[in-house]
């Protein structure tokens, strides 16, 4: 038999050095297969799935609601950052469970005797107008109509009580259909929505028919068995964060994720044990850690995922203020090798500029990759656009620059009670990369041109390829990287996305 080429990822990380992306090369595999036939699902935690594994960062320039449902609908997910008051992070939460939903077991419910200004108040605050009408407002009560857009758009009198604008006559389903059977009345009726009733009339949950078009339409979506968009939060490890954690699981969280730049600490395995105990059904990924034996450590207390990564972010200055962390390849290939032993699937976290970059980062072991700088220049990060010479920009900081620990950031940092605070990262902005939705599937289809070269269709294939030593690699001299980059040109224009 032929020799293989190139060398194992145990051949090339068992060096002195460490690596990162752009030190290696995957050589290329066999194509028997055309990119559409590329699944790209792979776990984020213990338990979740993800059909993209794609994740955005908890970072008050990136992940807010917006970028929390785009994220999710693509079939990502994002962390919803915690740099804010309890009750503002619950509200994004909150606003990413009622995106989406099969049935609506809690919907909003009015009276009679509201007025049409309290439906406005309700539009503004959630994003909807279609509101059953109880006897008493209350859920459970007697139904008695229905308000939606149609009844209040052009009535000009905003105080006229909901019982003199609502319509009557209703179509409603029964208990006991299911989700299915639901879904079919609301594609026959044409109705926008659909209450369910008790045996005497009383309302017990909601369906709403753009929620068919939004399964349609997103057939990659993140979600829950509630068919609710999944989506994670943030917290530290601080005493506050008990009460955060309570608010957030009340609002539906899926996984808590642990901030910390260097997670190998006693406050993290104490809050890992206490979340895992109080709320065992809620998935916890740990962090961030870059060494097999931090990864113990937080494994052992129970955590369902980690975050890999210290110091290679775009806005972070760890590494050389502390000296401490890791060149992110190794710390991925090593702590994913380390993990996978016990189940646990590791999320590379920072240093992702490009989509090669995401293909090594699952080729070497991480399950999914978090990123910050892709994903704040898009229209659903937080904050608006500005120009700078011409260019169309927007902010992106580190949680450990002045700037954000001055707005509260420094709790990922144990810098919070600290009379000097020592920055490990910078602010500043990054480039417009349009919509999520013009973004993302972009990365997707990247991902799977990159997975034929390799000459595998999955994630858990390409894992399989990477310890069985199949999955072939080398190291790239500096000239190498010159030559893997445009050269030789007087001028070239930049493709809109790498
Ligand atoms: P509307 O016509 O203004 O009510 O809005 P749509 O029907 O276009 O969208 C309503 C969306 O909000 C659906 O995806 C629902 O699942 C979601 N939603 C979440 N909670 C509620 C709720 O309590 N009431 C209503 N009406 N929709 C909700
Ligand atoms: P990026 O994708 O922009 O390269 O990196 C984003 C990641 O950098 C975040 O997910 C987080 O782990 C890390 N990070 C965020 N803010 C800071 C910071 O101020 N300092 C450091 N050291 N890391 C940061």
């Amino acid at each position: 038999m032929t020799p293989m080429d190139g060398f194992s990822a145990e051949e090339l990380f068992t060096k002195k050095n460490g690596f990162t992306y752009n030190d290696f090369i995957i050589l290329p595999g066999f194509i028997d297969f055309a990119p559409d036939e590329v699944s790209l699902e792979s776990r984020l935690t213990r338990n979740i799935m993800l059909k993209s594994p794609l994740v955005s960062s908890p970072m008050d320039t990136v992940t807010e609601h917006k970028m929390a449902i785009g994220l999710a609908l693509l079939g990502g997910i994002g962390i919803v950052h915690y740099n804010n008051t309890i009750d503002e992070q619950v509200a994004q939460i909150r606003k990413v469970k009622r995106f989406e939903n099969g049935f609506i077991t809690e919907p909003i419910v009015l009276s009679p005797e509201n007025t049409i200004a309290d439906i406005d108040a309700i539009k503004e605050k959630y994003g909807f107008s279609g509101i059953p009408i109880t006897v008493d407002g209350k859920l459970n009560s007697k139904l008695v109509g229905i308000v939606t857009n149609r009844d209040t758009d052009f009535e000009t009198d905003r105080m006229k009580k909901l019982s003199e604008v609502m319509t009557k006559e209703l179509l409603t389903a029964g208990k006991g259909l299911s989700l299915s059977e639901a879904n079919q009345i609301l594609k026959q009726s044409k109705k926008g929505k659909l209450p369910i009733v008790d045996g005497k009339g009383c309302l017990i949950a909601f369906m709403c028919r753009n929620d068919l078009v939004k399964n349609r339409e997103y057939p990659l979506a993140s979600k829950d068995s509630r068919k609710q968009l999944m989506v994670g939060a943030a917290i530290s490890t601080k005493e506050e964060s008990i009460d955060r954690l309570d608010a957030l699981v009340e609002a539906g969280v899926n996984v808590v994720v642990i901030d910390s730049a260097q997670g190998n600490s006693v406050y993290q395995i104490e809050m890992i044990r206490y979340i895992k105990k109080k709320y065992p059904e809620i998935e916890v990924m740990g962090g961030n850690v870059v060494t097999q034996e931090q990864c113990e450590n937080l494994i052992k207390a129970g955590a369902d995922s980690l975050r890999i990564g210290m110091g290679p972010g775009s806005i972070c200055t760890t590494q050389m203020t502390m000296s401490v962390g890791r060149a992110q390849a190794t710390a991925i290939y090593k702590t994913a090798k380390f993990a996978k032993g016990q189940s646990v699937p590791v999320i590379a976290d920072g240093g992702i500029s490009t989509i090669g970059h995401i293909s090594k980062a699952l080729s070497i072991g991480a399950s999914a990759v978090m990123m910050g700088s892709m994903f704040a220049g898009t229209q659903e990060a937080p904050g608006e656009y500005f120009y700078e010479n011409g260019i169309r920009l927007k902010k992106y900081r580190g949680m450990a620059s002045v700037e954000a620990m001055e707005a509260g950031g420094s709790k990922r940092y144990f810098a919070e009670e600290a009379k000097i605070k020592v920055a490990q990262g910078v602010s500043g902005a990054v480039v417009d990369k349009g919509s999520l939705f013009d973004y993302v599937p972009y990365l997707i289809q990247g991902l799977k041109h990159s997975f034929q070269d390799m000459g595998t269709k999955d994630i858990t294939a390409l894992h399989g390829r990477l310890y069985s030593g199949d999955l072939r690699f080398e190291l790239r001299s500096p000239s190498a990287q010159l030559e893997g980059g445009v050269h030789d040109m007087y001028s070239y224009k930049e493709p809109k996305y790498m």
